[in-house]
């Protein structure tokens, strides 16, 4: 049972259930596509009417963010718990490592995949880097046919949202990867380059506060939660009784 978030659809999966669906799909079928929206991704909907559809194509949408929690709360929905991009992506990559399958990352600043890639390689002895891409680029067209030759079972798509969702959705067919998620920072949280929250922030749902401590210019995006949570409320449901 899906929740629907202003027009977008929500998985009630937990952190565990996604990895298994999103490892059992490699022995069906390619493009298995996993997206975490947050409030303010969930707001990019608001004004670009395209992107609801592009989040709901998705094999798996997941809360990455309190918010939707608690909207999912006043809308009586299923969601209990976040499922992040970061914890579903780390955990496909154990459990590619016990298989010793490969994994492909794209997106950061120069040098970032390779130093994320570096780490990976320490950590689990079994997995195979199969390429590395900045995502800084005018032409994807290289970056299309390095990843399509290198048939990666998870493609890391780390290009900030709605960048990447959208650039997953335009390119999935022609990149021959198995499962690909749009997982934001991960990839500098991989490199050493960004730290999560401590767990007593992760666990109490606080890591927006660990967040704005660390970037107090994050105010101004943090300012929108309560203004999102004001449409859920007034829209909401209309929307869940569609
Ligand atoms: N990024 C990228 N290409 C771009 C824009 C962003 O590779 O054109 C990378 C950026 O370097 C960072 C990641 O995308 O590693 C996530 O960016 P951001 O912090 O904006 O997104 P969030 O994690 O807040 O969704």
């Amino acid at each position: 049972m899906k929740t629907n978030i202003l027009g977008v659809q929500f998985d009630n999966y937990t952190v565990e259930e996604a990895i298994n669906k999103s490892i059992e799909s490699l022995e069906n079928k390619k493009g298995f596509v996993i997206y975490t929206p947050n409030p303010e991704i969930v707001n990019v909907t608001k004004k670009d009417k395209d992107f609801a559809g592009i989040l709901n194509s998705a094999d798996i949408v997941t809360p990455d963010g309190i918010g939707i929690v608690y909207a999912s709360r006043i809308l009586k929905g299923n969601i209990k718990y976040r499922a992040p991009g970061f914890d579903i992506a780390k955990g496909i990559i154990e459990k590619l490592n016990e298989r010793a399958g490969s994994v492909y990352l794209f997106g950061g600043k120069p040098t970032v995949a390779e130093a994320a890639a570096e780490n990976l390689k320490k950590e689990y002895k079994n997995l195979v880097i199969c390429g590395t891409q900045d995502g800084y680029f005018k032409d994807d067209t290289e970056i299309i046919s390095s990843i399509s030759q290198a048939e990666p079972d998870l493609l890391l798509v780390c290009l900030g949202a709605p960048k990447q969702e959208k650039w997953i959705y335009e390119n999935k067919g022609k990149l021959n990867a198995g499962i690909l998620i749009g997982a934001g920072g991960s990839i500098d949280v991989l490199a050493g380059q960004a730290k999560r929250a401590p767990e007593f922030f992760t666990k109490h749902g606080l890591e927006w506060l660990y967040r704005l401590i660390k970037q107090p210019s994050r105010i101004k995006r943090m300012i929108k939660l309560p203004l999102f949570l004001i449409d859920v409320i007034l829209k909401g449901e209309r929307n869940n009784a569609c």
